[in-house]
């Protein structure tokens, strides 16, 4: 059994190749990293549903004929991962209104030949939030750093649930004040942002920075978050430079390990219509 799959594959499985039983998928690139393939297959074999979930290493320009073939292959679901999140939104029949709003989806369902896109890494942030840090997202002033898939998902899900404040910082401005502007927020200039730490209850971090072993914090006055809630939503095999900084400097702070559990098991509550076992895919993310 292959760990990771390419255009290559699902070519030679529509001639009739050998792993059928592969009905789920991971679509991304790089996805290498991606720890949901052995989250969602420990959730299948827990419940005994007879299909298992693996990684697509999929380019953008393949994007739209590998979509053609997970439908024609019969797969029931996909996760999709950066940087197919937008694009990906163009290639389903439906998109519910939230990922709509968003403007990204990272979640598939195939159903009665249609596919359907939704976003589940919005509400899987918010439920990531009251179960480490026990705190509503909604009661919480926040800044998001990063204006993104995720950064869009995250704002949008802090407007639905009333945050106080909103702050928006982007290493685009442009970008950040789009989003700000949709939203009502406050967009901050990239350079300035740091030193907002200090008026808010939560920093976000929703850009890349931290996937790579030697990536710098966004934070430049990591003394302002001290006493601050601080998710970085990346994680990998070692702790984010972000996540070093704020523990050192008396923040609570966790990794995206969270986000990436809860947005999982709603993913998968879509695609069966069964309850996920959460407790089995979060172990899953520890081995
Ligand atoms: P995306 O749509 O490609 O957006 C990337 C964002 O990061 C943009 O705002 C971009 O700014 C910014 N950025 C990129 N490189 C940067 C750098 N070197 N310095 C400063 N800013 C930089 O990606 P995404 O989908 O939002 O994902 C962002 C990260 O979150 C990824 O690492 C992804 O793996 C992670 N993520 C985790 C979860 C989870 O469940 N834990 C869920 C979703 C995403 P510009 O606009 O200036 O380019």
């Amino acid at each position: 059994m292959k760990e990771i799959y390419t255009i290559e594959d699902l070519r030679a499985w529509r001639a009739g190749g050998p792993e059928r039983e592969i009905r789920l998928g991971a679509v991304g690139d790089p996805v290498a990293h991606s720890l949901s393939p052995a989250m969602q297959n420990a959730a299948l074999q827990a419940l005994g549903i007879d299909a298992r979930d693996a990684a697509f290493q999929v380019r953008a320009p393949e994007l739209a004929e590998a979509m053609a073939a997970f439908r024609a292959l019969g797969f029931l679901g996909l996760n999709v991962t950066v940087p197919h999140k937008v694009a990906a939104l163009r290639l389903v029949d439906e998109v519910d209104q939230l990922a709509a709003k968003i403007g990204a989806i990272n979640t598939i369902a195939f159903r009665d030949g249609r596919s359907i896109g939704s976003n589940t890494d919005a509400p899987g942030f918010s439920r990531a939030v009251r179960e480490v840090f026990g705190r509503a997202l909604g009661e919480m002033r926040v800044l998001i750093m990063g204006a993104g898939g995720a950064g869009r998902a995250i704002a949008f899900q802090c407007r639905r649930e009333c945050c106080p404040e909103i702050l928006i910082g982007n290493r685009s401005s442009e970008r950040a004040k789009t989003l700000a502007d949709e939203l009502k927020a406050k967009a901050l200039p990239w350079d300035e942002m740091s030193r907002n730490a200090r008026e808010v209850d939560l920093v976000v971090n929703a850009t890349p920075l931290g996937l790579g072993a030697a990536d710098v914090s966004p934070i430049v006055t990591p003394e302002y978050l001290s006493g601050r809630y601080v998710f970085d939503i990346v994680y990998g095999a070692h702790e984010t430079a972000l996540v070093k900084q704020a523990k050192a400097h008396g923040a609570r702070a966790t990794d995206g390990r969270a986000m990436l559990l809860h947005q999982g098991a709603l993913a998968f509550a879509q695609w069966f219509g069964l309850e996920p076992p959460l407790e089995v895919m979060r172990a899953a993310l520890r081995s």
